[in-house]
């Protein structure tokens, strides 16, 4: 389904509608989509979402448009996990307030001068990021109040409870006015966590963003036994067999995928590699040829394959079992594209295979069918 929401539609500022504009954001995504006009009402929110879905902006851009410029205090306070996360947030932060009047924020973490940390704190923020531990600290020593802070942002709080900092997070709830926002974001949401949000948020409103590619329904998912010395025989067989228009075979080394290209070829078999080692201009020539069907057959590490959009790939090989489940979507989803259907072919060549198909099958909520290896006389 096509999704026409623009950051206009969400009730946000036009200095800020500016910002998003000049770092390339044309749409919102699906967790700004959803979350933004409930942080902005002041609305206590759980957000589950994974890694890469746009989270940041997600809390940045509400908390932006509530802190009071004239009043500078600390306002809001976001804690992340890693120090590298706390500045990474506190720059989204701060190229989203680029057109808004002067918001000042500070990132802190361990590993930095406190002292230094202490004298940007001292001039006045409005907005603090932070790790668990540091933040806890400066309250310690008094260098950090938060008795005007009426929003706080658990971003990763399920990596926080991971890395044991629950006693600094509760520590510093507790340190804030109790008539406050408490928003949490994560990508899962398991028991700690939703033990947490029922201790310290208040009727909150709950969103739910699944990934979009986890959408596999009309892909079919299948897996052949095979021993290794026979999975480039059988998949050449396969695709003979089948004669399917245009395929895509995944590879988890570059020189896997010039060796299944050579031994494609010498089976008859149009195919061609696509890996990082290729120039941009390489790329597109490969790419034109498979789109036109002058080769019916790409070979392909997981990077190089990113993005690839052909409509009708009918089948993808994963010759290589993909080393992480998320890829395993990405790769499948190079077929069943645009409303057709395709066939996900997966080679099982021993008993941890076996094991991360029944991992995958969990990962994907389905069924990867075992199949019996096509018959001689299907082959004549
Ligand atoms: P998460 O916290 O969910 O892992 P991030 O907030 O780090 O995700 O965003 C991931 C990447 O997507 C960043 O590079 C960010 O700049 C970019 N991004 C965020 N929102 C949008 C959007 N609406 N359109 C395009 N890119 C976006
Ligand atoms: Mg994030």
């Amino acid at each position: 389904m096509e999704n026409n929401t623009k950051f206009s539609d969400l009730g946000i500022s036009a200095e800020i509608l500016q910002a998003v504009e000049e770092m390339g954001f044309t749409q919102p995504s699906p967790i700004q989509e959803q979350a933004i006009p409930f942080v902005l009402e002041g609305r206590d929110v759980i957000g589950q979402a994974q890694t890469g879905t746009g989270k940041t902006a997600a809390f940045a851009i509400p908390i932006i448009e509530l802190v009071d410029p004239d009043f500078n205090r600390p306002q809001a306070i976001i804690l992340c996990p890693t120090r590298e996360l706390a500045v990474q947030v506190e720059g989204e932060i701060q190229k989203l307030a680029k057109f808004h009047r002067k918001i000042n924020s500070v990132a802190i973490y361990g590993g930095e001068s406190i002292d230094k940390q202490i004298r940007v704190l001292r001039k006045g923020v409005q907005i603090v990021v932070g790790t668990p531990g540091r933040v806890q600290d400066h309250i310690n020593r008094g260098t950090l109040k938060l008795e005007d802070a009426g929003i706080i942002v658990l971003d990763e709080a399920d990596e926080m409870l991971d890395m044991g900092f629950r006693d600094d997070i509760e520590a510093i709830l507790q340190e804030m006015p109790e008539e406050r926002q408490t928003v949490f974001f994560s990508a899962t949401m398991a028991k700690p966590i939703m033990d947490l949000t029922r201790k310290y948020q208040n009727d909150p409103h709950i969103i739910k963003v699944a990934k979009k590619e986890l959408t596999v329904d009309r892909i079919e998912q299948v897996f052949y036994e095979v021993k290794p010395s026979l999975k480039m025989e059988l998949m050449a067989r396969l695709m003979t067999v089948n004669n399917y228009a245009l395929s895509v075979v995944f590879c988890n080394t570059k020189r896997m995928t010039d060796e299944a290209t050579e031994a494609l070829g010498s089976r008859g078999i149009v195919a061609e590699a696509l890996h990082g080692d290729l120039s941009q201009a390489q790329r597109d020539k490969v790419m034109n040829k498979f789109r036109k069907g002058l080769c019916t057959v790409l070979v392909a590490t997981d990077v190089a394959a990113r993005g690839i959009d052909v409509d009708n790939v009918e089948a993808v090989f994963n010759f290589d079992l993909p080393l992480d489940e998320e890829y395993y979507v990405h790769r499948i989803g190079r077929t069943g594209r645009a409303g057709k259907s395709g066939t996900a072919i997966n080679f099982v060549t021993g008993r941890r295979d076996f094991m991360k198909i029944r991992d995958l099958e969990r990962y994907t909520k389905a069924t990867i069918t075992k199949m019996a290896p096509p018959s001689v006389s299907e082959l004549i």
